[in-house]
């Protein structure tokens, strides 16, 4: 790997700067960006600037440095670990570079890499944890980017976890033998109970998950993790989903999850399809049941990957069951919901201040019987009704909405794909939603929006429910493509 490879010209350290002496020279934005960088570590700041700009000044005051308001000599320099020359003067640079030098102090100089004898990283700081970003000076922007992309993908509470983990290193070190068990035991510690602890801030918990991890000294318990995927869209995802794909040993998905979400999971993780889409042989909920708990006893990081959010219309509720009667430890994701994501595909206000205050999910697969269920009184009454896996029983759903009284006027929205780039947007009214059963060309997922407040959505994109003319339909497809 390394053979062949461009070499650094620059060697990554961390240099230690707790009650050190660190100067800055200079009193305008340059002088202001290093001593943010710098304010992020316990060193002993000091600011050589006999014309601070009120920011800088401002800062000095807010974060206790010392301001040295007097012009630069060079014996401000002694005794410091790290000289910063950032006056944007470059005779003054240039002179501060040469002078610490000449008295072996390791000093950078902004924009200026021949007087550096150090180039400063772009910072993620999990403090005690720091990951360093470094381009030997050739491309800030880049530093940065790459920056705020490390920064997304570790949660805040690495940093109490790496310090919990600090506390811990003595014990541990007394405990468990050098080599894989106690290198077990810090993976579990990192990636486990103590680590979901710390993660929604149960810092108490998180000492006492890590306490029985080391006395139990024995493998890892398995964790199931139910994950919304979101509606289609990869970057619908939560931040806290992703990470939960980066660290699964096993990805169990349904049919509408989309590849792509799949294909974020680690690399060797184990997929695992189990269906459940109409019409095509899968898994039954008890066989996913039990394979969950099979797996979670087996040791195993599993990401149960639903579509939309994973409590709604997802049998999260068996799911959940079946692990808490196994006694295996879970936790639910929450993901963005198909009737969040059509919403705002239509630009659609759900609630409408003065319209609409309420809303109901329902399937529509409940209207068979005699009685109506409740959710078609608070129709009724005006709440924004979405309705999930509705396709097949449109006209049913609307025939008995207005046999109940519904206005036959009352807007619909029905979105196909939301989300995602084919996604297909029609509008129209109660009256019209049994033509939704008869278009055969819908065949990805489809959620129907109805109610008073789907009135003030956005149509412009969208093709009237009614029309008969399919070629119109095909046209609003390219124009969202
Ligand atoms: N848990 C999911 C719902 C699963 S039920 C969620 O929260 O979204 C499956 C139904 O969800 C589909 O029949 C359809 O009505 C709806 N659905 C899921 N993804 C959709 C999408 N991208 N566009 C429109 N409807 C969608």
């Amino acid at each position: 790997m390394t053979n062949g490879a461009a070499k650094l010209n620059a060697f990554p350290v961390f240099v230690r700067v707790e009650g050190e002496a660190v100067i800055i020279v200079g009193g305008g934005d340059e002088a202001l960006a290093k001593a943010r960088l710098l304010g992020q570590t316990s060193a002993r700041l000091t600011i050589v600037a006999d014309h601070a700009e009120p920011a800088l000044a401002a800062w000095i005051a807010a974060n206790g440095a010392t301001h040295v308001n007097a012009p630069y000599e060079p014996a401000l320099l002694e005794g410091a670990v790290l000289v910063f020359a950032a006056s944007g003067d470059e005779a003054l640079d240039r002179q501060v570079s040469d002078d610490a030098r000449r008295l072996g102090i390791a000093v950078n100089a902004v924009d200026r890499p021949e007087l550096c004898d150090f180039f400063t990283p772009a910072l993620v700081n999990r403090a005690p944890l720091a990951v360093a970003v470094g381009t030997e000076g050739a491309g800030p922007v880049l530093a940065q980017m790459v920056r705020a992309k490390i920064d997304r993908m570790l949660p805040p509470s690495l940093g109490p976890l790496a310090a919990l983990g600090n506390s811990l290193r003595e014990a541990a070190d007394k405990v468990l033998p050098k080599g894989s068990r106690r290198r077990r035991f810090w993976n579990d510690f990192f990636t486990g109970a103590p680590a979901r602890a710390m993660e929604i801030g149960h810092a108490s918990e998180a000492r006492a998950a890590a306490a029985e991890l080391l006395a139990r000294n024995a493998p890892a318990s398995g964790h199931v993790a139910l994950v919304g995927a979101g509606p289609g869209a990869e970057d619908l995802l939560t931040l806290r989903a992703q990470r939960h794909l980066m660290e699964a040993d096993v990805i169990m998905y349904d049919a509408l999850v989309p590849e792509a979400v799949v294909a974020m999971g680690r690399r060797d993780a184990e997929r695992l399809p189990v269906g459940k889409r109409k019409g095509c042989h899968s898994k039954s909920q008890e066989e996913i049941n039990a394979l969950l708990v099979r797996l979670g006893r087996e040791g195993k990081r599993v990401v149960r990957l639903k579509s939309g959010d994973p409590l709604v219309f997802g049998r999260a509720g068996e799911e959940m069951q079946a692990l808490r009667d196994a006694g295996i430890s879970y936790e639910v994701v929450p993901g963005v919901t198909a009737a969040f994501a059509a919403a705002a595909d239509c630009e659609l206000p759900l609630t409408l201040r003065g319209v609409t205050s309420s809303m109901v999910f329902t399937t529509g697969h409940d209207l068979k019987g005699g009685t109506l269920p409740d959710w078609a009184k608070l129709a009724i009454s005006g709440a924004t009704v979405a309705v999930y896996m509705g396709r097949s029983v449109a006209a049913d759903v609307a025939a008995r909405l207005i046999e109940a009284g519904l206005s036959p006027d009352t807007a619909v929205a029905v979105v196909e794909n939301a989300s995602l780039a084919e996604r297909r947007l029609f509008h129209g009214t109660i009256a019209d939603l049994p033509a939704l059963q008869d278009r055969d060309e819908l065949t990805g997922p489809v959620m129907t929006l109805i109610g008073d407040a789907v009135a003030g959505a956005n149509f412009a994109r969208s093709t009237p429910l009614a029309d008969q003319n399919r070629v119109a339909a095909k046209e609003n497809l390219g124009a969202d493509a």
